[in-house]
């Protein structure tokens, strides 16, 4: 028998997830963004079950090149366009579309000769601080664009840097309103949190991401609230058992000590499978569907769980670090990390198995 850690892959919650997007912003285009392996999930495992989406996002020209590759036909945005100027021919014979976010990019396409012209979405910072021309250099960067005989077409974006949080995007959108007004150009702006929560942002292409996974991208909505289904659920099975007396420790440096007579389940998924090794005890877990707890560090390849309270659980006990039945959102909390920094983590190791 293998290893019987594994990452099933729900194709049919990508696809209704889609749909969720779709409801909450009919008038919009949909941009899925499958960067980062589809956010763990597989690039052309997603795209494919996505292939209903009007595009997709990613991060690199080699990923778009494979989406390509696998006969995807529809726009193809690379979200922090080329990282120099020998990209930009393969960006042009792939019909690829790019974010321009700066100086050196307006120059190296004002340069280049290409095969064909290229669509892009100037990117504007309105507030965020991290990629992006500042309000003022805007007018001047959509002027050369204009003028520039490599760009096919223009959009406009922008991201927000707290959609899912208190601060909401009520004063970048101030600023992209105020920057574009009057301009014919289509826009872009809202990633999952403002596809669900703002439909004020929603212009022409929306850009969902975690939202497609079936995560939510919000402390205080679960994914199930939002009608989202988890697409990748983490699961094992417990390999061994172990009895405690009290007084006795569970794993690297003995952090969790029995205080009473407990039965643990190891279960055979560790950091190195992309397991937060910062999950403390007492982090969530199910074994045969009931919920339990992680006892003691988290080990490369292994990780405890406590038993005690299952009596019919043993070796062979199915177990599901995430996915159905336990947001991924939930251990992402209490491991200190968001749910995003799992689902990318998965570690190549670990084999995914789709279910249609
Ligand atoms: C990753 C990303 C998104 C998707 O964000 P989610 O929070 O996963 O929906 C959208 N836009 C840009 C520019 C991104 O980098």
């Amino acid at each position: 028998m293998p290893r019987p850690l594994h990452a099933r892959i729900d194709l049919s919650a990508l696809n209704d997830n889609l749909a969720v997007a779709r409801r909450r912003a009919p008038s919009s285009r949909v941009m899925a963004v499958i960067k980062a392996n589809g956010y763990g999930h597989g690039i052309l495992r997603v795209a494919r079950a996505l292939r209903g989406a009007d595009g997709f996002a990613v991060l690199t020209v080699e990923e778009a090149a494979a989406l390509r590759g696998a006969g995807m036909r529809q726009a193809i945005l690379l979200l922090e366009g080329f990282f120099g100027a020998a990209e930009l021919p393969a960006i042009a014979q792939h019909g690829l579309t790019v974010v321009i976010h700066s100086r050196d990019q307006l120059d190296a396409l004002a340069h280049a000769r290409l095969p064909a012209r290229v669509d892009v979405f100037l990117k504007v910072n309105t507030g965020m601080n991290r990629l992006g021309f500042n309000p003022e250099q805007f007018g001047a960067a959509l002027g050369r664009l204009q003028d520039c005989p490599s760009v096919a077409s223009i959009g406009l974006m922008t991201h927000f840097a707290g959609a899912d949080e208190e601060a909401g995007i009520a004063a970048q959108m101030a600023v992209f309103e105020a920057l574009t007004e009057g301009l014919a150009y289509p826009r872009s702006l809202a990633n999952s949190a403002a596809v669900l929560r703002y439909p004020q942002a929603h212009a022409d292409w929306v850009r969902p991401g975690i939202m497609l996974y079936g995560a939510s991208p919000f402390a205080d909505r679960s994914a199930a609230e939002l009608g989202l289904r988890p697409a990748m659920t983490l699961m094992s099975e417990v390999i061994a058992v172990q009895h405690l007396r009290p007084g006795d420790r569970v794993g690297y440096g003995g952090t969790f000590v029995a205080e009473r007579p407990m039965r643990v389940g190891v279960v055979a998924c560790g950091y190195a499978d992309g397991y937060p090794r910062h999950a403390p005890t007492g982090s969530p877990i199910l074994v045969e569907g009931s919920a339990s707890r992680t006892l003691g560090r988290v080990s490369m390849d292994m990780l405890c769980v406590d038993l005690s309270h299952l009596p019919q659980a043993g070796v062979g006990s199915p177990v599901v670090l995430w996915g159905e039945g336990l947001p991924v959102e939930e251990l992402a909390r209490v491991a200190g990390t968001i749910s995003y920094e799992l689902l990318c983590a998965l570690a190549p190791r670990v084999p995914l198995r789709e279910i249609p």
